[in-house]
Protein backbone atom coordinates (compact mmCIF):
# COMPACT_ATOMS: atom_id res chain seq x y z
CA UNK A 1 0.00 0.00 0.00
CA UNK A 2 2.68 2.63 0.97
CA UNK A 3 4.72 1.43 -2.30
CA UNK A 4 1.55 2.31 -4.50
CA UNK A 5 0.83 5.28 -2.81
CA UNK A 6 4.63 6.65 -3.02
CA UNK A 7 4.25 5.63 -6.93
CA UNK A 8 1.81 8.16 -7.42
CA UNK A 9 4.24 11.24 -7.16
CA UNK A 10 5.79 12.21 -10.48
CA UNK A 11 8.11 14.43 -8.92
CA UNK A 12 6.89 17.54 -10.43
CA UNK A 13 7.31 20.06 -7.24
CA UNK A 14 3.95 21.81 -7.67
CA UNK A 15 3.28 21.01 -4.16
CA UNK A 16 6.79 23.11 -2.66
CA UNK A 17 5.55 26.50 -2.32
CA UNK A 18 2.30 25.46 -0.56
CA UNK A 19 4.64 23.56 2.26
CA UNK A 20 4.98 25.92 5.11
CA UNK A 21 8.58 23.99 5.77
CA UNK A 22 9.54 24.58 2.49
CA UNK A 23 8.94 27.52 2.43
CA UNK A 24 10.67 28.70 5.68
CA UNK A 25 14.18 26.53 5.15
CA UNK A 26 14.08 26.14 1.33
CA UNK A 27 15.52 22.45 1.74
CA UNK A 28 14.20 19.57 -0.23
CA UNK A 29 14.09 17.42 2.54
CA UNK A 30 11.26 19.73 4.17
CA UNK A 31 9.13 19.80 1.43
CA UNK A 32 6.32 16.58 0.52
CA UNK A 33 8.50 15.54 -2.28
CA UNK A 34 11.62 15.12 0.03
CA UNK A 35 9.96 13.41 2.17
CA UNK A 36 8.00 10.84 -0.23
CA UNK A 37 11.80 10.62 -1.51
CA UNK A 38 12.31 9.84 2.18
CA UNK A 39 9.67 7.34 2.77
CA UNK A 40 10.85 5.54 -0.72
CA UNK A 41 14.49 5.06 0.83
CA UNK A 42 12.74 3.33 3.61
CA UNK A 43 10.75 1.40 1.69
CA UNK A 44 14.12 0.17 0.27
CA UNK A 45 15.39 -0.49 3.13
CA UNK A 46 17.54 2.51 4.56
CA UNK A 47 17.66 2.14 8.22
CA UNK A 48 15.24 5.40 10.01
CA UNK A 49 17.91 7.94 10.50
CA UNK A 50 17.42 10.57 13.28
CA UNK A 51 17.75 13.30 9.96
CA UNK A 52 14.76 11.42 8.58
CA UNK A 53 13.11 11.03 11.89
CA UNK A 54 13.68 15.47 12.19
CA UNK A 55 12.42 15.96 9.04
CA UNK A 56 9.33 13.64 9.34
CA UNK A 57 9.09 15.44 12.84
CA UNK A 58 9.19 18.83 11.31
CA UNK A 59 5.92 17.83 8.96
CA UNK A 60 2.84 20.22 10.16
CA UNK A 61 0.89 17.70 8.93
CA UNK A 62 -1.43 20.91 7.25
CA UNK A 63 -2.23 18.66 3.84
CA UNK A 64 -1.66 22.05 1.82
CA UNK A 65 0.77 19.27 -0.40
CA UNK A 66 -2.37 17.17 -0.85
CA UNK A 67 -4.77 20.27 -2.25
CA UNK A 68 -2.06 21.27 -4.48
CA UNK A 69 -0.84 17.83 -5.84
CA UNK A 70 -2.07 17.40 -9.60
CA UNK A 71 -1.22 13.58 -9.28
CA UNK A 72 -3.72 13.64 -6.10
CA UNK A 73 -1.03 11.76 -3.98
CA UNK A 74 -2.52 10.51 -0.67
CA UNK A 75 0.81 12.35 1.19
CA UNK A 76 -1.69 12.70 4.63
CA UNK A 77 -2.06 8.48 4.63
CA UNK A 78 1.87 8.62 3.73
CA UNK A 79 2.28 10.38 6.98
CA UNK A 80 0.43 9.03 8.71
CA UNK A 81 1.90 5.41 8.07
CA UNK A 82 4.75 6.62 8.78
CA UNK A 83 4.70 8.68 12.13
CA UNK A 84 2.72 5.27 13.30
CA UNK A 85 6.52 3.77 13.07
CA UNK A 86 7.62 7.10 15.30
CA UNK A 87 4.83 8.06 17.51
CA UNK A 88 5.26 11.28 19.23
CA UNK A 89 6.49 11.34 22.70
CA UNK A 90 5.69 13.73 25.65
CA UNK A 91 3.92 15.56 28.59
CA UNK A 92 1.92 17.00 25.97
CA UNK A 93 0.16 13.75 25.31
CA UNK A 94 -0.74 13.26 28.66
CA UNK A 95 -2.61 16.35 28.97
CA UNK A 96 -4.13 17.93 26.07
CA UNK A 97 -6.50 14.93 25.06
CA UNK A 98 -7.56 15.03 28.69
CA UNK A 99 -10.65 17.28 29.40
CA UNK A 100 -10.61 17.19 33.43
CA UNK A 101 -6.72 17.52 33.41
CA UNK A 102 -7.18 20.68 31.33
CA UNK A 103 -9.83 22.14 33.44
CA UNK A 104 -7.85 21.63 36.70
CA UNK A 105 -5.33 24.07 34.98
CA UNK A 106 -8.39 27.04 33.99
CA UNK A 107 -8.39 28.51 37.79
CA UNK A 108 -4.19 29.01 38.03
CA UNK A 109 -4.67 30.09 34.72
CA UNK A 110 -7.28 32.82 35.39
CA UNK A 111 -5.34 33.91 38.83
CA UNK A 112 -1.63 34.34 36.48
CA UNK A 113 -3.79 36.25 33.57
CA UNK A 114 -5.32 38.62 36.80
CA UNK A 115 -2.19 39.24 38.73
CA UNK A 116 0.09 39.73 35.17
CA UNK A 117 -2.72 41.76 33.37
CA UNK A 118 -1.13 40.74 30.46
CA UNK A 119 2.52 41.45 30.76
CA UNK A 120 4.49 38.24 29.09
CA UNK A 121 7.28 37.35 31.78
CA UNK A 122 8.54 34.20 30.12
CA UNK A 123 8.92 36.23 26.61
CA UNK A 124 13.04 35.36 26.77
CA UNK A 125 12.29 31.24 26.85
CA UNK A 126 11.37 29.79 23.35
CA UNK A 127 9.48 27.44 24.39
CA UNK A 128 7.89 28.76 28.15
CA UNK A 129 7.18 32.34 25.92
CA UNK A 130 5.31 30.10 22.96
CA UNK A 131 3.21 28.35 25.94
CA UNK A 132 2.19 31.71 27.48
CA UNK A 133 1.33 33.50 24.48
CA UNK A 134 -0.90 30.90 23.59
CA UNK A 135 -2.68 30.71 26.80
CA UNK A 136 -6.12 31.78 25.79
CA UNK A 137 -7.92 34.17 28.17
CA UNK A 138 -10.05 32.56 30.29
CA UNK A 139 -13.71 33.24 29.63
CA UNK A 140 -16.54 32.19 32.05
CA UNK A 141 -18.52 29.32 31.32
CA UNK A 142 -21.48 30.33 28.96
CA UNK A 143 -24.81 29.82 29.03
CA UNK A 144 -25.94 27.32 25.53
CA UNK A 145 -29.18 27.02 26.33
CA UNK A 146 -32.45 28.61 24.03
CA UNK A 147 -35.85 27.82 22.04
CA UNK A 148 -35.12 25.50 19.41
CA UNK A 149 -36.91 27.19 16.34
CA UNK A 150 -39.28 23.69 14.59
CA UNK A 151 -36.85 21.10 14.57
CA UNK A 152 -35.34 20.32 11.38
CA UNK A 153 -32.54 17.74 12.63
CA UNK A 154 -31.36 16.29 15.18
CA UNK A 155 -27.73 16.39 16.46
CA UNK A 156 -24.58 15.69 18.86
CA UNK A 157 -22.15 17.91 19.10
CA UNK A 158 -18.64 17.16 19.82
CA UNK A 159 -17.72 18.86 23.21
CA UNK A 160 -13.55 18.18 22.98
CA UNK A 161 -10.73 18.42 25.50
CA UNK A 162 -8.55 21.71 24.33
CA UNK A 163 -12.13 23.05 23.26
CA UNK A 164 -14.26 22.29 26.35
CA UNK A 165 -11.72 23.09 28.77
CA UNK A 166 -10.35 26.84 27.65
CA UNK A 167 -13.33 27.55 24.68
CA UNK A 168 -16.52 26.89 26.52
CA UNK A 169 -17.80 30.22 25.08
CA UNK A 170 -17.48 29.03 21.24
CA UNK A 171 -19.31 25.35 21.87
CA UNK A 172 -22.01 27.47 23.67
CA UNK A 173 -22.52 29.62 20.67
CA UNK A 174 -22.37 26.76 18.38
CA UNK A 175 -25.32 25.23 20.26
CA UNK A 176 -26.92 28.43 20.16
CA UNK A 177 -26.65 28.54 16.74
CA UNK A 178 -27.68 25.05 15.88
CA UNK A 179 -30.69 25.87 18.17
CA UNK A 180 -31.61 28.69 16.40
CA UNK A 181 -31.35 26.85 13.03
CA UNK A 182 -33.70 24.46 14.33
CA UNK A 183 -31.66 21.58 15.65
CA UNK A 184 -32.01 19.42 18.47
CA UNK A 185 -29.28 19.53 19.97
CA UNK A 186 -28.73 16.25 22.01
CA UNK A 187 -26.22 16.35 25.38
CA UNK A 188 -23.68 13.58 25.06
CA UNK A 189 -22.10 14.36 28.55
CA UNK A 190 -19.57 11.59 28.46
CA UNK A 191 -17.78 12.21 25.52
CA UNK A 192 -13.83 13.12 25.72
CA UNK A 193 -11.26 13.63 23.36
CA UNK A 194 -12.01 12.45 19.85
CA UNK A 195 -8.35 11.49 19.62
CA UNK A 196 -7.22 13.39 16.95
CA UNK A 197 -4.48 14.63 18.20
CA UNK A 198 -3.15 11.26 18.81
CA UNK A 199 -3.78 9.97 15.72
CA UNK A 200 -2.10 12.96 13.92
CA UNK A 201 0.94 12.59 16.23
CA UNK A 202 1.31 8.53 15.22
CA UNK A 203 0.28 7.26 18.42
CA UNK A 204 -2.42 4.89 17.12
CA UNK A 205 -3.79 2.67 19.22
CA UNK A 206 -4.41 5.63 22.26
CA UNK A 207 -6.70 7.34 19.08
CA UNK A 208 -8.50 4.23 18.84
CA UNK A 209 -8.71 3.92 22.47
CA UNK A 210 -10.34 7.67 22.36
CA UNK A 211 -12.26 6.77 19.63
CA UNK A 212 -13.57 3.59 21.42
CA UNK A 213 -14.77 5.37 24.50
CA UNK A 214 -16.10 8.53 22.35
CA UNK A 215 -18.38 5.68 20.62
CA UNK A 216 -19.43 4.45 23.48
CA UNK A 217 -20.56 7.96 24.91
CA UNK A 218 -22.67 8.58 21.57
CA UNK A 219 -26.29 7.22 20.76
CA UNK A 220 -24.60 7.22 16.81
CA UNK A 221 -28.37 6.20 15.45
CA UNK A 222 -30.25 8.68 17.45
CA UNK A 223 -29.04 11.32 15.25
CA UNK A 224 -28.98 13.17 11.63
CA UNK A 225 -25.27 14.45 12.58
CA UNK A 226 -22.53 14.69 14.67
CA UNK A 227 -21.53 18.23 14.49
CA UNK A 228 -17.87 19.61 14.64
CA UNK A 229 -16.67 23.12 15.26
CA UNK A 230 -12.58 22.01 15.46
CA UNK A 231 -11.09 21.38 12.05
CA UNK A 232 -8.16 19.19 13.28
CA UNK A 233 -11.52 16.89 15.38
CA UNK A 234 -13.62 16.63 12.02
CA UNK A 235 -11.27 15.21 9.97
CA UNK A 236 -10.16 12.46 12.22
CA UNK A 237 -14.01 11.80 12.81
CA UNK A 238 -14.02 11.41 9.21
CA UNK A 239 -11.68 9.01 8.88
CA UNK A 240 -12.90 6.57 12.07
CA UNK A 241 -14.63 4.40 9.33
CA UNK A 242 -10.72 3.12 8.73
CA UNK A 243 -9.19 4.03 11.77
CA UNK A 244 -11.72 1.09 13.75
CA UNK A 245 -12.63 -1.13 10.98
CA UNK A 246 -14.29 -3.75 13.00
CA UNK A 247 -16.44 -1.34 14.68
CA UNK A 248 -19.75 -0.45 12.25
CA UNK A 249 -20.26 2.23 14.37
CA UNK A 250 -17.56 4.18 13.17
CA UNK A 251 -17.86 4.15 9.78
CA UNK A 252 -21.96 4.98 10.93
CA UNK A 253 -20.18 7.74 13.07
CA UNK A 254 -17.93 9.37 10.45
CA UNK A 255 -20.93 9.45 7.66
CA UNK A 256 -22.78 12.00 9.99
CA UNK A 257 -19.85 14.25 11.30
CA UNK A 258 -20.18 17.48 9.61
CA UNK A 259 -18.02 20.62 10.52
CA UNK A 260 -21.25 24.01 11.93
CA UNK A 261 -20.43 25.44 8.44
CA UNK A 262 -21.45 22.17 6.18
CA UNK A 263 -24.64 21.21 9.01
CA UNK A 264 -25.85 25.03 8.22
CA UNK A 265 -25.75 24.82 4.39
CA UNK A 266 -26.77 21.69 4.08
CA UNK A 267 -30.05 22.85 6.25
CA UNK A 268 -30.38 25.90 4.77
CA UNK A 269 -30.33 29.28 7.57
CA UNK A 270 -33.46 30.16 8.24
CA UNK A 271 -32.57 32.40 11.82
CA UNK A 272 -32.97 36.09 10.81
CA UNK A 273 -29.95 38.00 10.95
CA UNK A 274 -28.62 41.47 10.95
CA UNK A 275 -26.36 43.04 7.91
CA UNK A 276 -22.80 42.49 8.12
CA UNK A 277 -21.44 46.08 9.92
CA UNK A 278 -17.81 45.96 8.95
CA UNK A 279 -15.20 43.96 7.06
CA UNK A 280 -14.40 40.68 8.28
CA UNK A 281 -11.21 38.40 7.41
CA UNK A 282 -11.60 34.69 6.77
CA UNK A 283 -8.62 32.31 7.80
CA UNK A 284 -9.21 28.97 6.51
CA UNK A 285 -7.85 26.41 9.13
CA UNK A 286 -5.94 23.88 7.49
CA UNK A 287 -7.60 20.55 8.85
CA UNK A 288 -10.72 22.21 7.25
CA UNK A 289 -10.02 23.79 4.19
CA UNK A 290 -7.13 20.86 3.24
CA UNK A 291 -7.97 18.08 4.89
CA UNK A 292 -11.74 18.20 4.55
CA UNK A 293 -12.30 20.59 1.43
CA UNK A 294 -14.21 22.61 3.46
CA UNK A 295 -13.74 26.32 2.12
CA UNK A 296 -17.26 27.16 0.67
CA UNK A 297 -19.48 26.44 3.54
CA UNK A 298 -17.86 29.10 5.96
CA UNK A 299 -17.90 31.81 2.57
CA UNK A 300 -21.48 31.42 2.16
CA UNK A 301 -22.62 31.82 5.88
CA UNK A 302 -20.52 34.86 6.36
CA UNK A 303 -20.84 36.62 3.40
CA UNK A 304 -18.27 38.56 1.66
CA UNK A 305 -14.87 38.31 3.68
CA UNK A 306 -11.84 40.16 2.85
CA UNK A 307 -9.57 37.31 1.55
CA UNK A 308 -5.97 36.54 2.98
CA UNK A 309 -2.81 36.33 1.07
CA UNK A 310 -1.72 32.68 0.40
CA UNK A 311 -4.46 31.01 2.28
CA UNK A 312 -2.71 28.06 1.65
CA UNK A 313 0.24 28.51 4.33
CA UNK A 314 -0.71 27.08 7.47
CA UNK A 315 -0.45 29.50 10.46
CA UNK A 316 2.02 27.41 12.77
CA UNK A 317 -0.27 26.00 14.56
CA UNK A 318 -1.44 22.78 13.54
CA UNK A 319 -2.28 20.93 16.86
CA UNK A 320 0.57 20.76 19.01
CA UNK A 321 3.15 21.47 16.21
CA UNK A 322 3.46 24.97 17.62
CA UNK A 323 4.50 23.79 21.34
CA UNK A 324 7.33 21.32 20.09
CA UNK A 325 8.64 23.70 17.13
CA UNK A 326 8.63 27.46 18.42
CA UNK A 327 10.92 29.34 16.46
CA UNK A 328 9.34 28.15 12.94
CA UNK A 329 5.46 28.52 14.90
CA UNK A 330 6.39 32.17 15.38
CA UNK A 331 7.58 32.96 12.24
CA UNK A 332 4.51 31.69 10.64
CA UNK A 333 2.23 32.87 13.17
CA UNK A 334 3.67 36.33 12.61
CA UNK A 335 3.43 35.89 8.75
CA UNK A 336 -0.05 35.06 9.16
CA UNK A 337 -0.54 37.90 11.33
CA UNK A 338 0.76 40.27 8.63
CA UNK A 339 -1.38 38.64 5.96
CA UNK A 340 -4.70 39.55 8.33
CA UNK A 341 -3.40 42.96 8.82
CA UNK A 342 -2.93 43.59 5.14
CA UNK A 343 -6.64 43.02 4.73
CA UNK A 344 -7.58 46.33 6.93
CA UNK A 345 -10.47 43.95 9.09
CA UNK A 346 -10.97 44.28 12.27
CA UNK A 347 -11.92 40.78 13.08
CA UNK A 348 -10.86 37.37 11.79
CA UNK A 349 -12.88 34.50 12.03
CA UNK A 350 -11.62 31.03 11.72
CA UNK A 351 -12.90 27.27 12.79
CA UNK A 352 -10.16 25.65 14.94
CA UNK A 353 -9.30 26.58 18.27
CA UNK A 354 -5.34 26.03 17.17
CA UNK A 355 -6.00 28.37 15.19
CA UNK A 356 -7.41 31.22 16.97
CA UNK A 357 -4.90 31.00 19.84
CA UNK A 358 -1.81 30.75 17.30
CA UNK A 359 -3.36 33.94 15.38
CA UNK A 360 -4.21 36.03 18.56
CA UNK A 361 -0.68 35.19 19.63
CA UNK A 362 0.96 36.78 16.77
CA UNK A 363 -1.26 39.53 16.46
CA UNK A 364 -0.64 40.45 20.34
CA UNK A 365 3.24 40.32 19.43
CA UNK A 366 2.57 42.91 16.95
CA UNK A 367 0.56 45.14 19.59
CA UNK A 368 -2.50 44.70 16.58
CA UNK A 369 -6.32 45.15 18.32
CA UNK A 370 -7.59 42.78 15.54
CA UNK A 371 -10.41 40.60 17.12
CA UNK A 372 -10.18 36.65 16.47
CA UNK A 373 -13.12 34.75 16.86
CA UNK A 374 -14.29 31.26 15.93
CA UNK A 375 -16.97 31.13 12.71
CA UNK A 376 -19.46 30.30 15.42
CA UNK A 377 -19.13 33.09 17.82
CA UNK A 378 -19.59 34.99 14.47
CA UNK A 379 -22.60 33.75 13.31
CA UNK A 380 -23.63 33.49 17.04
CA UNK A 381 -23.85 37.33 17.04
CA UNK A 382 -25.26 37.99 13.62
CA UNK A 383 -28.73 35.77 14.52
CA UNK A 384 -31.53 38.58 15.68
CA UNK A 385 -34.33 36.43 15.80
CA UNK A 386 -34.01 33.13 17.86
CA UNK A 387 -37.71 31.54 17.56
S1 LIG B 1 1.58 18.30 5.32
FE1 LIG B 1 2.12 20.50 5.23
S2 LIG B 1 4.16 20.62 6.20
FE2 LIG B 1 3.79 18.43 5.74
S3 LIG B 1 4.73 18.13 3.74
FE3 LIG B 1 2.56 18.63 3.33
S4 LIG B 1 2.54 20.86 3.04
FE4 LIG B 1 4.51 20.34 3.99
S1 LIG C 1 3.42 15.20 -4.12
FE1 LIG C 1 2.24 15.73 -5.95
S2 LIG C 1 2.74 17.89 -6.32
FE2 LIG C 1 4.30 17.11 -4.91
S3 LIG C 1 5.99 16.44 -6.20
FE3 LIG C 1 4.70 14.62 -5.88
S4 LIG C 1 3.27 14.61 -7.61
FE4 LIG C 1 4.17 16.66 -7.56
Amino acid sequence: MMRELISDCVHCGFCLPTCPTYVLWGQEMDSPRGRINLMAQRLEGEPLSPSMIRHFDQCLGCMACVTACPSGVKYDKLITQTRADIPARGLIFHLFPYPRRLRLLRWPMWLYQKATRGRRLFGRWKRLGMWESLMPPIAKKAKSTGPTRDRRATVGMLTGCVQSAFFPHVNAATERVLRAEGCDVLPFPKQGCCGALSVHSGRIEEAKRFARKLLDAIDVDGIDYFVVNAAGCGSALKEYGSLLPEDPRAEALARKVRDLSEVLVELGPVAPRRAASEVIAYHDACHLAHAQGVRAQPRALLGPVAELEEPEICCGSAGVWNLRHPEAARELGDRKARAVLATGAATVVTSNPGCLMQIRAALDRMGATVKVIHTAEHLDSMIIDRD
